[in-house]
């Protein structure tokens, strides 16, 4: 023992002294230990402003990527050389290949660099790509954390079979082929009988670009099914309401006030590049301010920390919007150009002069009662905290950076609106489309085109887009199961991509009911990189790649900038750069692990071999006339062709498109911010234009250019004057917004005429878990349910040691003060009671929460059937058991174990504990106008009783039936409020948009 502390101690002496190996294989000098750290080189000294970046690409094959001070220079990357780590003391040399690929643990997408040994072919490590111009090299522990998940003994590896009875977890190995031609033999059947609104496809983490849109406008079935109704239709109903595109994409680097209302700096969206440039502007003087009920990391950086009483959010943004409305401070020449005050003045208050002024008076009346006292009643936030905060809203100097995905907007009743509160205040300031503040998600993205786009297709899906909700933000995807017990229709087949609804959803259990019902679920092909309490329940279970091991195309509005990036199968590609052909992704992936693209391409190929059905002519080649498109020419037709600057920055370097991609990962195609809201419309749509002469819409029958972008929506109502297209401002006629009055609409006509003209301006909705609804006395509080961990994925994470090595409890967060009054202490078993059943959960006593309301993170409690060889690092054993009509109990048998397999890492875990899967416990609840879960739970808290064990949970799902039924009420159809005829406006966003024929309710289903 002796000798071995005194040999590491000699090493770690001898480190001090010599180079680090790593770097002077790559001609860089480590700095000495303890040397100042250089000062970043892209920060100015003037607070709040940044140097602009030039090209990364060019930045990088000069050395000199922003901020970082050691990565292999690119030259190298082909032939790079490594001492290995496990032959220290020895000195090994490793060749390796860096290919560079995308993260595809979380929506970020930032850059890797898979390290392929040239010898044996194996993949040593992933580190950031330099190049890439989101991330710019950095990672959390996520991205490097693919290697666990590419090499994880418990994945799935090749192609399963249902063998027994669905659920049962008997499988055979089948292959490849035989799902083809299985599946595309039962889809064309599907298809010749008209049976397409019965083909579903539900994806979780799409990880791509574009790729489904072509599959499955090919198809002609509206048939895509997002996750996005757990996830953010709130806040992008708020979003869209406002300027017809529903993110935002803050320029944090350069702000000067930065309003967060998500935890941006370890877990909210686009963290990782998020979370660099937030605290580049914190560096540089910006002010940040954070509301979020728990003390989040990001809470805790953050020179105004607010918890308000969830739900509340709306009405301390207002009262903040108040104070700039009352002060004037407020950038009035941008509201006075670009918000549709006219339309409101004249649809609202008719009788008054249309004029700016009056409208002035108008918000001073509007938001006059949304005072700081009134904020401070509803949050429990002091009034003078909001003051504070209200204040250095208006020193923003129009540079107010804000965000707010998931969190509140995803937890309440009515969360869409603080969103609209949100954006209110950047429209106030000014803050939109400039440095240093906030543009529009498609201004900051590129979505390139593939070779042959299909038509839309002339179905609507009423098991996605029901009448109940038309201006849902997206599908409806949490009430399948409820549909289908109610006899809306069956599903004959239902892919699930990356998506565990089982387990991410809420009222899992009413999943497993429908899909171990054949009746209703026909087929269930279950295509995964990973086992999953929903892979269970399949009759196919897929093998899908991770991140090093298959082909996408991604771009995120991840700053004020414009970029794509290539994700790659990191093997497949150095195989081909040693000359060796590789026909399909899976010959060079573990096993027979494949990827997306390909498998839909050889899918679409059988569905209509001889092209009699119209859906084999979107797949042959663009460069082989008749034969079918690889996915390599997929992607190599787009890069030629669809994005911007990439084929002149390739010859630049004597390379293709497709090498360019190959080789760095990524292409920036604009750095800095851009306002398309400002940029003239293009002549030729202007040569039969008309102008309105009251409201300046300029409209055009002149056809909607052909994009290839998604920015441009060409789908807007018009009226026998065309569709609108730009506004004329002053002798101008630029493009503005992507809504109807083509301005910002503060006002919305649509949610006016389609059933809620309360709520046609930004405002305040009470939440379901208002404290009027909460008796505190009888022990109910709020529960949060909704924040992510900053070292976990969802399902994915259960097939990564690291990460779950770092992260695996998710204990109850109590206040002291609340602890206290149920005598309850950190450890002790607490009851938590739902609308529909309970879980037993251990209870954390903390200050992080304020009293009355009670956390857990959404990620824990994964859980299997049976003790084989799958998410063993990850699942508690489960006991599940019926306990008669709709009732189910789960107990856990027993926690993680260490056990035997091909990594010797299996056999040192040491935790056992995994956490509890409160989903389960939770009713779907889905907000009337936005379709989003409102995830918060008014629950009950009380201490384990006797019968109690740990990880327990009860549900009813016909009680849960009862509560859909209850939410579903609240609902305004658009049989009954539909101005025109139609399910949805047709200008408002919806993804997979079919034509404007299948908007049209069925005749007879309208209420004239
Ligand atoms: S933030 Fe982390 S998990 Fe997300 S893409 Fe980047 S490295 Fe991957």
């Amino acid at each position: 023992m002796h000798q071995r502390l005194n040999r590491f101690l000699e090493a770690v002496a001898s480190l001090s002294r010599q180079p680090n190996p790593e770097l002077a294989l790559a001609g860089i000098t480590a700095p000495a230990l303890g040397a100042a750290r250089p000062k970043t080189a892209h920060l100015s000294a003037h607070p709040g402003v940044q140097e602009r970046p030039t090209s990364v690409t060019s930045q990088a094959e000069a050395g000199t990527v922003a901020g970082l001070s050691s990565y292999p220079p690119v030259e190298k990357w082909d032939e790079w050389e490594e001492y290995d780590p496990k032959a220290w003391p020895e000195r090994v040399k490793r060749r390796y290949m860096l290919i560079p690929t995308t993260c595809f643990n979380c929506e970020s997408a930032c850059g890797l660099l898979g390290y392929v040994d040239i010898d044996s072919l194996e993949i040593q490590k992933f580190e950031g790509n330099p190049l890439h111009p989101g991330s710019r090299g950095r990672n959390c522990a996520k991205g490097p954390a693919t290697h666990n998940q590419v090499y994880d003994p418990e994945r799935v590896l090749y192609p399963l079979k249902r063998a027994g009875k669905r659920g049962e977890g008997k499988w055979v190995r089948v292959t490849w082929d035989q799902v083809l031609e299985d599946l595309g033999e039962r889809l064309r059947k599907a298809f010749q009988e008209g049976r397409h609104n019965e083909v579903i496809y539900h994806v979780g983490r799409p990880g791509h670009d574009g790729l489904m849109e072509w599959i499955l406008f090919a198809w002609g079935v509206d048939s895509h099914n997002s996750h996005t109704n757990v996830c953010s239709s709130g806040a992008r109903a708020g979003y869209a309401f406002w300027m017809g595109l529903d993110r935002p994409s803050p320029d944090h680097a350069n702000a000067r006030v930065i309003l967060l209302i998500s935890s941006h700096l370890e877990t909210g969206h686009y963290f990782n590049p998020h979370a660099q440039r937030i605290m580049e502007a914190k560096m540089a003087g910006a002010r940040l301010i954070v509301l979020d009920t728990r003390l989040s990391n990001t809470a805790s950086l953050a020179d105004y920390w607010l918890s308000p009483w969830p739900g509340s959010e709306a009405a301390i943004l207002l009262a903040i919007a108040n104070h700039l409305i009352r002060t004037g401070r407020y950038d009035r020449e941008f509201v006075r150009t670009w918000v549709n005050w006219e339309q409101y003045l004249k649809a609202e208050w008719p009788a008054e002069p249309c004029t700016f002024e009056t409208f002035e008076e108008k918000l001073k009346e509007l938001y006059g009662e949304n005072t700081f006292e009134f904020a401070a009643a509803e949050s429990g936030v002091e009034a003078g905290v909001i003051r504070q905060v209200a204040e250095e809203v208006a020193r923003c100097e129009g540079k107010l950076a804000s965000h707010t995905w998931r969190s509140t907007t995803a937890g309440n009743l009515g969360g869409w609106q603080v969103a609209r509160a949100l954006w209110f205040l950047n429209v106030l300031t000014g803050s939109i489309g400039v440095e240093g503040g906030t543009s529009a998600n498609a201004w900051d993205k590129w979505v390139p085109r593939p070779h042959k786009m299909p038509p839309h297709p002339n179905r609507w899906n009423e098991l996605t887009w029901p009448d109940e909700y038309p201006l849902t933000f997206y599908e409806l995807s949490i009430l399948l199961p409820h549909f289908l017990k109610e006899g809306r229709g069956k599903v004959d087949t239902y892919f699930t991509r990356v998506y565990n609804p089982v387990w991410t959803n809420p009222d899992g259990m009413s999943w497993v009911e429908v899909l171990t019902d054949e009746e209703k679920m026909g087929l269930h092909v279950c295509l995964t990189p990973t086992w999953s309490e929903t892979a269970w329940f399949a009759d196919y279970v897929l093998p899908m790649g991770h991140a090093a091991e298959r082909h996408d195309i991604t771009s995120q509005e991840t700053h004020g900038g414009r970029w794509i990036a290539f994700r790659q199968p990191v093997r497949r590609v150095a195989l081909e750069k040693m000359g060796q052909d590789v026909n399909y992704t899976y010959e060079a992936n573990p096993g027979e692990v494949w990827e997306e693209t390909e498998f839909w391409i050889e899918l679409s190929w059988r569905i209509d071999p001889d092209g009699s059905m119209g859906i084999r002519q979107y797949f042959e080649s663009p460069y082989r006339p008749g034969e079918k498109i690889t996915a390599v020419e997929y992607f190599r037709w787009m890069f030629e062709n669809t994005v911007p600057g990439l084929p002149e920055a390739a010859a630049k370097r004597s390379l293709t498109p497709l090498e360019y991609m190959r080789k760095y990962g990524a292409f920036e195609i604009r750095a800095g911010v851009e306002a398309p809201y400002l940029q003239a419309v293009e002549a030729e749509l202007l040569e039969d234009a008309i102008v309105d002469p009251e409201s300046r819409i300029v409209y055009s029958h002149a056809p909607a250019p052909v994009s290839p972008n998604i920015t441009p929506h060409p789908a807007f109502p018009g009226d026998g004057r065309g569709r609108p297209v730009g506004v004329q401002v002053g002798d101008q006629v630029l493009r503005g917004f992507d809504t109807p009055s083509r301005r910002l609409e503060f006002y919305s006509p649509t949610l006016r005429e389609w059933g809620w003209p309360e709520h046609a301006i930004p405002g305040y909705i009470h939440s379901h878990v208002h404290p009027e609804v909460i008796d505190q006395q009888a022990n109910e509080f709020v529960l949060i349910p909704t924040f992510r961990l900053p070292t976990l994925i969802h399902t994915r994470s259960g097939n990564s040691k690291w990460l779950y090595e770092i992260s695996h409890k998710n204990p109850l967060w109590v206040h002291p003060r609340d602890a206290a009054r149920l005598d309850v202490r950190t450890n002790d078993l607490v009851r938590v009671s739902t609308e529909i059943g309970y879980y037993v959960i251990k209870a954390w006593v903390t200050e992080g929460i304020r009293p009355g309301v009670v956390a857990c993170s959404h990620h824990m409690g994964r859980w299997r059937l049976q003790d084989t060889a799958m998410e063993r690092w990850s699942s508690a054993l489960v006991d599940l058991t019926p306990q008669g009509e709709g009732r189910w109990q789960m107990r856990q048998v027993q926690g993680v174990l260490p056990f035997e397999s091909s990594d010797p890492d299996s056999k040192r875990i040491w935790w056992s504990d995994v956490g509890v899967h409160q989903n389960l416990t939770f009713p779907v609840h889905p907000d009337p106008v936005s379709g989003m879960h409102c995830w918060h739970q008014k629950v009950k808290l009380e201490k384990a009783r006797p019968e109690d064990r740990y990880g327990d949970i009860y549900v009813d799902t016909d009680k849960a039936h009862e509560v859909y039924r209850d939410w579903l009420a609240m609902t305004r159809p658009a049989s009954r409020v539909s101005p025109d005829g139609t399910r949805r406006p047709y200008w408002l966003l919806r993804p997979f948009r079919p034509t404007r024929a299948a908007y049209q309710l069925p005749s007879g289903k309208f209420a004239e």
